[in-house]
């Protein structure tokens, strides 16, 4: 087994032993710990590192592990068969375990030379180029492998740059990283105004650890984000994606959302839902608030939340100012409807990208409260066993919670959904009668040969 001494760049650490901290190998995942011990028995050294470590310390449950290492990310690879390799601006190991994956990453030294690329066909002959930035200063490739203290000073936070070893299970401080946890504060490591530059989602990923933690982000992380935001534009919309399902799908989203409106960064991200709620009524934005605090109520409980709910709320204020301008004034599936469905999901595409299924799914979220407000007899069955039915009714209570009048549609349905038959006749009894049209009749062929 290798000597932490021998490691070079753990000299400038500050060691903290196993007496003057707080992690217990017991809340550590046992297959974070089996990655740990493989590497170490191969000669090789593993630490945990990021969030894990962030959050025992702080005494909350870790979302995952990662770990940190001085193997390549082909020696990693080479020593569990249930791995791959994956990222091209990083590349990491994914070390999988049923449903559980472990990600690997080998320690990242400083680039000394970085590669200026200019445009996307150079950034395609950069198969043998290990380190590179655009024009902006941001990090199109970033694999230049080095010591572990250059690892700890390419990562964003302080408080997401502690190393953990099962080695006599002591911590390792490279950058004042405890006293920033025990003071709870979001400190950059380096220049703040240059790491946001290398990586812009960094502002996006302070604005989250702040509203997850609520810890503050210290006056100089902060100050460069409001003339920096526009660089988000130059992050890929599936990048951005990822980022706005963390943010509001994690549990924190009401405090997430309150900081993003503060912030510089709301436009960047949400310029429709923040641009329509300066000018919409006051049900729409209270719609917002209690998806909020819904979804990190079911967190809480362990109950799953969708990104198409998430998208449904978020982006109910520019379809309902939209509606409003255009004086549409149902949710169903007319042409008229749908293309203004189809434009709100459009618009927020620019920044954020919409999976299709996601998108599908929460237009039909917004059909369906037609059909749920009219309750017409002949559909109410097949409206039931819509697939997205469950959604559109909370999504109808979340309406009617926020203050809009939708003729107790919310209550019928709890009732018609959950009763028995008798009690679903009676509802249905209850409901007017469809006027019957008569049928034409089929016009004879005139030319009959
Ligand atoms: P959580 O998993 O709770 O969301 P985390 O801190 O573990 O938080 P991850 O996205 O899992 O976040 O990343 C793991 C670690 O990798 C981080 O703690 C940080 O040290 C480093 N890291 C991730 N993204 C970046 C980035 N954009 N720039 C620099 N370091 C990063
Ligand atoms: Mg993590």
């Amino acid at each position: 087994m290798p000597e932490l001494a021998e490691l070079p760049g753990v000299g400038s650490a500050r060691i903290i032993s196993r007496e003057e901290h707080s992690i217990s190998r017991k809340d550590i995942s046992p297959n974070a710990l089996k990655v740990l011990s493989r590497l170490s028995k191969a000669g090789f050294h593993g630490f945990l590192v990021g969030g894990g470590v962030r959050d025992l310390l702080l005494g909350k449950k870790p979302k995952d592990f990662d770990v940190a290492t001085n193997a390549t990310p082909e020696e990693v690879k080479n020593l569990f068969r249930n791995s791959r390799i994956i990222g091209r601006r990083f590349r990491i190991v994914h070390v999988r375990f049923g449903r559980e994956i472990i990600e690997v990453t080998t320690f990242r030294g400083a680039p000394e030379t970085h590669i200026t690329v200019k445009d996307k066909s150079t950034r395609r002959n950069l198969k043998n180029v290990n380190a590179a930035q655009n024009e902006d200063g941001l990090m199109v490739r970033d694999n230049v492998y080095g010591r572990i203290d250059e690892d700890a000073k390419r990562r964003d936070f302080t408080i997401n740059a502690l190393y953990y070893t099962t080695e006599g299970f002591k911590l390792l401080d490279f950058c004042n990283a405890i006293s920033d946890l025990k003071g709870c504060q979001i400190r950059m490591i380096g220049d703040p105004q240059e790491r946001y530059r290398e990586d812009p989602v960094r502002m996006l990923r302070a604005l989250r650890f702040s509203a997850k933690l609520s810890f503050r982000i210290s006056d100089e992380t902060a100050a460069p984000v409001e003339s920096l935001s526009d660089l988000l534009s130059g992050i890929s919309p599936a990048r951005l994606f990822d980022e706005l399902i963390k943010l509001f799908s994690s549990g924190y989203s009401q405090s997430a959302y309150k900081l993003l409106r503060k912030s510089g960064l709301k436009n960047a991200l949400l310029a429709p839902t923040f641009l329509a709620l300066e000018q919409c009524q006051p049900e729409e934005t209270r719609l917002l608030e209690l998806a909020f605090s819904n979804t990190d109520a079911r967190i809480a409980l362990e109950k799953s939340v969708t990104p198409y709910f998430l998208f449904a709320a978020l982006l109910w204020p520019p379809l309902r100012l939209t509606m409003r301008q255009t004086g549409c004034k149902l949710l169903d599936s007319s042409p008229r409807f749908l293309d203004l469905a189809n434009k709100a999901l459009a618009e927020q595409s620019q920044f954020t990208s919409i999976p299709k299924r996601i998108g599908y799914a929460c237009r039909e979220i917004w059909e369906l409260q037609g059909r749920l407000t009219a309750r017409d007899r002949q559909t109410v069955d097949a409206t039931l066993n819509h697939p997205r039915f469950r959604a559109a009714y909370d999504f109808l209570l979340l309406r009617e919670a926020a203050g809009e009048e939708l003729g107790d549609s919310g209550e019928w349905w709890t009732v018609y959904q959950f009763g028995d038959d008798t009690q679903r006749k009676e509802l249905i009894e209850d409901l007017p009668r469809a006027i019957r049209r008569r049928r034409r009749k089929p016009r004879a062929a005139k030319n009959k040969s």
